[in-house]
């Protein structure tokens, strides 16, 4: 399991520090996150930390391509 970072991403890092299991890197052009080390934060987080500290609509996706943090959150 593991979520991704789409290209509405404005490259803003508030999500690189708070990931428990350093997944999230910055790639050309916007951030991404590591699929092999994402665990959606199961074990250390009730919510993925990614999404809960993005501030940008759109821009973290799940598995199925559900977004986080939909417009009008
Ligand atoms: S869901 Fe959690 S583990 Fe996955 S990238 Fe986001 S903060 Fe990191
Ligand atoms: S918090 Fe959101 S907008 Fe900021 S770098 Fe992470 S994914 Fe991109």
């Amino acid at each position: 399991m593991a979520l991704q970072i789409t290209q509405s991403c404005v490259n803003c890092w508030a999500c690189v520090d708070v990931c428990p299991n350093d997944a999230i890197f910055q790639d050309t052009p916007h951030f991404l996150i590591d699929d092999g080390k994402c665990t959606e934060c199961l074990g250390d987080h009730g919510v993925p930390q990614c999404a809960a500290i993005c501030p940008i609509e759109m821009a973290i996706v799940d598995e199925l391509g559900e977004f986080l943090n939909p417009p009008g959150r």
